[in-house]
């Protein structure tokens, strides 16, 4: 590590609403305190200031003067911040979509480590799976950063389903000219979009502990698929629970949300955290912490979202 790194005090925030149980701090003051640094990541929840999410400029305003390193983003100013930045790495601007903020020398430079944090996860948890055709199902935020990992990873074709048709096509249209030698479609109907599939990518709140179920019925899976899921409280959604019954190979979503984190420490930080450390450690904070039915199980199911 270099030496600016080690003497320099890094604070920096999660700005947000409804963030009062998110893992975040947990997954950045562990591995900071691991590396040596002097670093801290702080809530700036946007349901404890005056002016609601409205104030969100203020807060990066006042975060900036005091010095911090930077800022997490999230759910509702990951779109909304965009204007107030002076440049966006080539991801966030395909994505329309900030999650970490770093202040440099009087600039604001946004970046979107959501995606990476998934292409990470994918490549070290589903290595070597077919990426020939893909069947993606939610096109939120998570799903476009999901969507742009897998064709950046190579996907030849793939296929979003939504249940709101109109989110579906948009997010295709918008891969398909970030990708313009894949084939990218939107699909209405689910069974058609995991026609042939090699894989299978969730990305909808379905089968979180607060939203339980599955978004696509057991009959459309079979053994051969892959199926990745990002959803991560539960570790074992009942989607991966029924494909790995059925001999399916599968991915949880709790590496999207640790390799995002890694990669915004080291943006704010330059310097690498080590992922495993971080892997192995939330890991056993999701599986010692959450006993179903607890407080803590409550608190990480909220703060997964
Ligand atoms: P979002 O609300 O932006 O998008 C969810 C999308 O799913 C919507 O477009 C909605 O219409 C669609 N949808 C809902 N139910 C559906 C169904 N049954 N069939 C088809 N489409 C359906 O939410 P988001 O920010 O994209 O987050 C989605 C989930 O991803 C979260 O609930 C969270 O669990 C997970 N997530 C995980 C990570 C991670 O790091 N692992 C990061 C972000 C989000």
């Amino acid at each position: 590590m270099n030496s600016v790194a080690r003497h320099r005090r890094y604070q920096v925030g999660l700005l947000g609403a409804g963030i009062q149980y998110s893992s975040s701090p947990y997954l950045h003051n562990t591995e900071g305190r691991a590396l040596g640094l002097d670093y801290s990541q702080q809530l700036l929840d946007l349901d404890l200031s005056p002016d609601g999410s409205a104030g969100f400029a203020a807060v990066l305003d006042r975060i900036e003067r005091e010095g911090y390193a930077g800022t997490n983003v999230t759910f509702p100013v990951k779109q909304q911040i965009i204007p107030l930045l002076h440049e966006l790495s080539p991801e966030a601007q395909v994505l329309h979509a900030v999650n970490t903020v770093v202040f440099r020398d009087g600039r604001r430079f946004g970046y979107n480590t959501d995606w990476w944090g998934f292409a990470e996860s994918f490549t070290r948890g589903l290595p070597g799976v077919p990426l020939q055709r893909v069947a993606l199902i939610g096109a939120g935020g998570a799903g476009a950063a999901v969507a742009y990992a897998i064709l950046q990873l190579g996907a030849s074709e793939l296929r979003i389903h939504d249940v709101d048709a109109t989110r579906a096509a948009a997010l295709a249209a918008r891969m398909q000219s970030a990708f313009p030698q894949r084939k990218v479609t939107a699909c209405a109907n689910l069974a058609a979009a995991l026609q042939q599939a090699d894989g299978l990518i969730h990305a909808t709140p379905m089968g979180m502990a607060k939203v339980p179920g599955m978004a696509v019925p057991e009959q459309l899976l079979h053994v051969g698929l892959w199926v990745a899921d990002v959803v991560y409280v539960p570790l074992e959604t009942e989607l991966l629970r029924i494909a790995r019954r059925l001999g399916c190979r599968t991915l949880d979503g709790s590496g999207m949300a640790i390799y995002q984190a890694a990669k915004a420490i080291e943006l704010f930080t330059g310097v690498t955290p080590d992922a495993e450390r971080m892997r192995a450690g939330f890991i056993s904070k999701l599986r010692t912490v959450a006993k179903p039915g607890t407080a803590a199980a409550q608190a990480l199911a909220q703060a997964a979202t």
